[in-house]
């Protein structure tokens, strides 16, 4: 039986710990418990939010219909050969807990995305990603039900239409489907991935042979812990914007003006750090008020403690007119704006 609560405050259940209020909230712990959501009144005549760690998430007013707290949990082996393991995830399964599960049976692929906060549920949605691997890599399939009909939908990886921090259902399919649970493929042979240099460096200084996929996740745990700020310490939602995409042309004239300006090639395009673009432009380590850009990270914006959503919205707005004013470029938001 679900429960569906009344005026229910979110705070907890955002990272930034931001102060929302939603009309209606209930948490799904089952799946069969889904039927009976999709035919309560509540969510048939609301506007609805589903939602996992909260971690990529910014509240800018209440949220006037109802919030799902996934909780579906459970993590299994589907099928395996010599090669491969197919795991079955929940979704509401906290990713880094699936990423434990895969690296202490040593299965390979998934264990550069440790640490990674929030549900397995999401994680598809902006097509995570760090020290060079996206969830794409690794997906099988993805199990849904689509809000519309209630009816149970699985989408093959191509039919995910996966970009840089996106997804079919972060973009065409926006709000239409609920990511039920996730099936990985992992390698059960030896096959690091350690193109990124900070990653490679880490191990090399720290005198570790890879050997185990658990050594690579231990390396990307402890990198992580250094660089980026604890949002049970101080508010926030990781990176806040995405990193930019530029033509050979633009990155050409950019680097007339500034040379030692850090880019990526990837496949036609080059990629240029937002972090270094807001640096430059005097964003790091400022504060207004309740909000700022963190000291360390200048893709991270903080909460340090009573600050509204619209205030660190309108923060983001003056960073991305900055950008625009500067160097030309328009950053755009990776967090989902409420
Ligand atoms: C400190 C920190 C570091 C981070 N580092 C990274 C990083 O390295 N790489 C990276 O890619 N991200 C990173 N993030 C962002 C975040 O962890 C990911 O985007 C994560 O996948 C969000 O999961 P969540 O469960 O918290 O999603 P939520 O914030 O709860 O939801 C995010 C969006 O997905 C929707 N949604 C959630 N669950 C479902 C579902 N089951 N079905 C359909 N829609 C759903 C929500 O409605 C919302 O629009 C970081 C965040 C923090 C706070």
């Amino acid at each position: 039986m679900i429960e569906i609560k009344k005026d229910y405050n979110l705070t907890k259940l955002n990272t930034f710990g931001i102060s929302a209020q939603t009309k209606f909230f209930v948490e799904l712990n089952k799946e069969s418990e889904l039927k009976e959501l999709f035919l309560s009144s509540e969510f048939k005549n609301n506007e609805k939010l589903f939602l996992g760690g909260g971690s990529n998430i910014l509240f800018t007013k209440d949220f006037n219909g109802i919030v799902i707290l996934n909780k579906l949990k459970g993590i299994e082996i589907l099928e395996e050969n010599s090669e491969n393991v197919f795991i079955k995830s929940m979704g509401g399964e906290i990713w880094h807990n699936l990423v434990l599960f895969a690296v202490n049976k040593n299965y390979w692929g998934i264990e550069n995305l440790s640490l990674i906060p929030g549900t397995v549920g999401a994680a598809p949605m902006q097509n995570i990603g760090a020290y060079g691997v996206e969830i794409k890599d690794i997906i099988e399939n993805i199990e849904t039900y689509e809000i519309k009909t209630g009816k149970k939908k699985i989408f093959e990886k191509k039919e995910c239409e996966f970009g840089y921090r996106d997804s079919v259902f972060k973009n065409k399919l926006k709000g239409q489907y609920f990511i039920s649970a996730v099936v990985l493929k992992l390698s059960k042979k030896q096959n690091q991935n350690l193109k990124y240099r900070a990653l490679q460096e880490y191990l090399d200084k720290s005198n570790i042979k890879v050997g185990s996929s658990k050594d690579v996740s231990d390396a990307v745990i402890e990198i992580r812990r250094s660089k980026l700020p604890d949002p049970k310490v101080i508010g926030n939602a990781g990176s806040f914007f995405k990193n930019v995409f530029v033509s050979k042309q633009k990155l050409k004239d950019l680097l007339a003006e500034y040379k030692n300006m850090p880019y990526y090639e990837e496949e036609e395009n080059f990629k240029v750090p937002a972090g270094w673009l807001i640096e430059k432009c005097g964003w790091k380590g400022k504060r207004i008020g309740n909000v700022g850009v963190h000291e360390k990270q200048a893709l991270v914006l903080v909460n340090y403690g009573g600050a509204t959503g619209k205030e660190i919205k309108d923060l983001s707005e003056q960073i991305i007119a900055s950008v625009e004013d500067k160097f030309g470029l328009k950053i755009e938001r990776e967090v989902n704006l409420i």
